[in-house]
C-alpha cells in the first residue's frame, strides 16, 4: 500500500471514568494546525465503555469526525483490549498521523500500537509540525516534503532532535501534557460520529482487574495553576518553603519547584516542573533559588510573565526570565509578601 493512501490526523482521545483528559483537547488543537496545510480532517478516537456522548466534548475542541470504540471490555484501561481498539481502528482507516499523550496511559498505548501496526513512534515531544525532511537537503537522500516534524529533548535535555518517519505510515507520536495549546471551545459544533468494533474475543487471556483503589492526591495539579510560585535549591530548606508558600497565598498562587528539591525529599514529585516533571504554562512563573538548568527551563519557559529572583547575577534562569531581581531570597520573598498584602 503507498504512504498517500494515508490521511488524516487522527489524535487517542484518552478518557478515564467517562471524562475526557485535558491532553486529548491538547492534541486536538494542534492536530487542527497539522491538519491545514495538509489539507486534511482530524479525527478523534474515542475507546472505552459507554463513552459515546463524550464525542460532543471533541467536536467542540475541533474534531471534524470521531470514531467511537465501544465495548464492555474497554470499561478500564489495559494494554491488550486497548492496543487491539487502536490499532484496528489505525488498520482500517489508515491515518497519515497518530498521536497519543504521554500520559501514564499513552507512554504504554503508543508504543504497543506503533509494534502492532509496524511503524516507528517519537515519544515525549515537545514540538510536532509539517515540513521537509531531511531538513537540510543532503546529496543522495532523497528529501520528502510534508512530514511530521517531531522535535523532543534527547541526550538528557543537552540536545533538542527533530526526527521524521519517511518510509511508513501513520507517522506517530507521543505528546507531553501542557505543551499544546487547546483551542477556544466552539458551544454546539458537531463532528461526525462512527462508530467501530473490531471485535473482542470473548475467551480472551487479558488481564483481570480485580480492584480499583483510588488514590485521592494531596496536591494541587500545578499544570491548572494560573500563578507559580517555583523555589529550588536556593531555599534551603523545606522550612524555608514557607515563605514561598505565604507569597503563593497572598497573589492567589501555588507553589511548584525544580527537581533538585524533590531529589533531596523537600517537596513531593507532583509539583517537580522540568523535563522529567511536568510542563506548566501559568500566567505569571516566579523561579526563585533556581539556577536554570535547561531540564528546568524547558518546563516553564512558555509561561506569560518569568520572574527569576536569584542571588547569581550570571545564573541561566536570567536568560529567559522578563524580570529578574538579584539579591537573598530570604530578604526579598517575605519583602515581596508584606508590600502586595499591603496593597
Ligand atoms: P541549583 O542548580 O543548585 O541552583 C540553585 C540556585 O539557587 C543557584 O542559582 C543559586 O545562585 C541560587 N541561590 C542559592 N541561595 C540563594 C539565595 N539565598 N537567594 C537567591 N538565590 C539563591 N531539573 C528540574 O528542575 N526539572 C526536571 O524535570 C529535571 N529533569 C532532569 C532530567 C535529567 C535527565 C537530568 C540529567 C537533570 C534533570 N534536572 C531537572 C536537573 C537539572 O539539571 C538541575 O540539576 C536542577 O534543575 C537544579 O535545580 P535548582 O536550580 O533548584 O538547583
Amino acid at each position: 500500500m503507498s504512504l498517500e493512501e494515508y490521511k488524516g490526523v487522527f489524535i487517542f482521545a484518552q478518557q478515564v471514568d467517562n471524562h475526557i483528559d485535558n491532553i486529548a483537547f491538547e492534541l486536538l488543537g494542534k492536530a487542527k494546525d497539522l491538519a491545514a496545510p495538509l489539507n486534511t480532517q482530524v479525527t478523534a478516537v474515542l475507546i472505552g465503555y459507554q463513552v459515546k456522548d463524550l464525542a460532543d466534548q471533541l467536536a467542540e475542541y475541533g474534531a471534524d469526525r470521531v470514531i467511537v470504540v465501544d465495548d464492555p471490555e474497554l470499561k478500564e484501561y489495559r494494554t491488550e483490549p486497548y492496543a487491539h481498539a487502536l490499532s484496528s481502528v489505525i488498520n482500517e482507516y489508515k491515518p497519515d498521523i497518530m498521536l497519543v499523550g504521554a500520559t501514564a496511559i499513552g507512554r504504554d498505548l503508543g508504543p504497543t500500537v506503533s509494534a502492532r501496526v509496524k511503524t516507528g513512534l517519537t515519544a515525549d515531544c515537545t514540538s510536532l509540525e509539517i515540513g521537509d525532511f531531511p531538513i537540510q537537503p543532503r546529496e543522495g537522500v532523497e528529501q520528502k516534503h510534508n512530514q511530521l516534524l517531531m522535535t523532543r529533548p534527547a541526550f538528557g535535555g543537552n540536545t533538542i532532535a527533530t526526527i521524521a518517519c519517511p518510509d511508513n505510515r501513520p507517522q506517530m507520536s507521543t505528546v507531553r501534557p501542557g505543551v499544546m495549546q487547546k483551542i477556544k471551545p466552539i458551544k454546539g459544533a458537531k463532528a461526525e460520529v462512527v462508530e467501530y468494533n473490531p471485535g473482542f474475543t470473548p475467551n480472551n487471556k487479558y488481564v483481570t482487574i480485580e480492584e480499583v483503589v483510588k488514590k485521592v492526591s494531596e496536591t494541587v495539579d500545578i499544570q491548572k495553576a494560573k500563578i507559580l510560585v517555583s523555589g529550588g535549591r536556593g531555599v534551603g530548606s523545606p522550612e524555608n518553603f514557607e515563605i514561598l508558600k505565604d507569597l503563593a497565598k497572598a497573589i492567589g498562587g501555588e507553589v511548584s519547584c525544580s527537581r533538585a528539591v524533590v531529589d533531596n525529599g523537600w517537596l513531593p514529585k507532583d509539583l517537580q516542573v522540568g523535563q522529567t516533571g511536568k510542563t506548566v504554562r501559568p500566567q505569571i512563573y516566579f523561579a526563585i533559588g533556581i539556577s536554570g538548568a535547561i531540564q528546568h527551563t524547558a518546563g516553564m519557559e512558555d509561561s506569560d510573565l518569568i520572574i527569576a529572583i536569584n542571588k547569581d547575577e550570571t545564573a541561566p534562569i536570567f536568560d529567559v526570565a522578563d524580570i529578574g531581581i538579584v539579591g537573598d531570597l530570604n530578604k526579598i520573598v517575605p519583602k515581596l509578601t508584606a508590600d502586595i498584602l499591603a496593597a
